[in-house]
């Protein structure tokens, strides 16, 4: 499932190619993924300028001067830019055809599993960090708003178990699974403790842990940009080397204990009974 660094990474690839650029066509070869794509939207964005792009927890936002589209990933989705005339295959639902210097380029959404999304939040229904998906998000990870003392100061009245409380998504967004173990694990906090147990400086290394997990895995995304915006590139997800995630039995890289594996709401953590207390 694409996380939160995939997401900033397929922002960052595709940005260049839609950025400042008219919109030609938009191709919708279902009647929507997740949801069913808005009525009209080829027609409110043919002509139509991307004045930007951005990102609000997992969700990438191409934002026009009139609305913002927004596009989920889903389960198994990924965005690719391709040059014009490569025929759809079977799971290629969505092709956004922009303008480009003597011709077009195409920003095509592959989705097998069908969970992404396509939707569009007009500006004059309001802001758009207060559309229905966006506005119970927790604060941004990488943004100046996320530090310890937030972490702190909104685990007071939670007694469940970190991990759980970091993984909800209402106090910080984008740390999923993965990242969770390994961020826990690189704070030395073992992912059961109750998250009102947790003291200031513990959660200052929390969040800073957190920051460099996910900072780490963006700049190893990059690496395999390329990817993303070639004709055969493939979903583009990263494998990274983790410390804890997906290696239960195997002796921790730190003191050589075995990792364990247990299940906290039905997800499996990683950690290291040694190094995590
Ligand atoms: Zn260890």
């Amino acid at each position: 499932m694409p996380e939160l660094p995939e997401v900033e990474v397929t922002r960052r690839g595709v940005a260049p190619h839609i950025e400042g650029r008219a919109v030609r066509d938009l191709v919708l070869r279902r009647e929507g993924l997740r949801w069913p794509f808005p009525p009209g939207l080829a027609d409110a964005l043919r002509g139509r300028t991307i004045a930007a792009t951005g990102r609000r927890g997992k969700y990438l936002l191409i934002h026009f001067e009139h609305g913002t589209l927004i596009v989920h990933l889903g389960m198994s989705g990924h965005l690719r830019v391709l040059p014009p005339g490569i025929p759809a295959e079977k799971h290629d639902h969505v092709d956004l055809v922009v303008e480009d210097t003597g011709g077009q380029q195409v920003l095509r959404m592959t989705d097998p599993r069908r969970f992404g999304a396509v939707l569009w939040h007009a500006n004059e229904d309001g802001d758009i960090e207060e559309h229905a998906l966006l506005r119970g998000l927790g604060v941004e990870p990488l943004g100046p708003e996320f530090s310890g003392e937030l972490l702190y100061r909104e685990s007071r009245s939670r007694g469940a178990a970190v991990k759980q409380v970091l993984m909800a998504g209402d106090i910080v967004v984008g740390v999923g699974n993965i990242y969770c173990s390994e961020s826990l694990f690189r704070a030395g906090i073992n992912p059961r403790t109750p998250a009102n147990r947790i003291s200031r400086a513990r959660y200052d290394r929390l969040a800073q842990a957190i920051r460099e997990v996910l900072a780490e895995a963006i700049v190893q995304g990059g690496s395999t940009l390329r990817d993303f915006i070639s004709v055969n590139g493939q979903s583009g997800y990263f494998q990274q080397s983790y410390f804890v995630y997906d290696r239960a039995g195997v002796p921790c890289r730190v003191c050589g204990a075995p990792v364990r594996q247990i299940k906290q709401g039905q997800r499996s953590t990683f950690y290291c009974v040694t190094c995590q207390k």
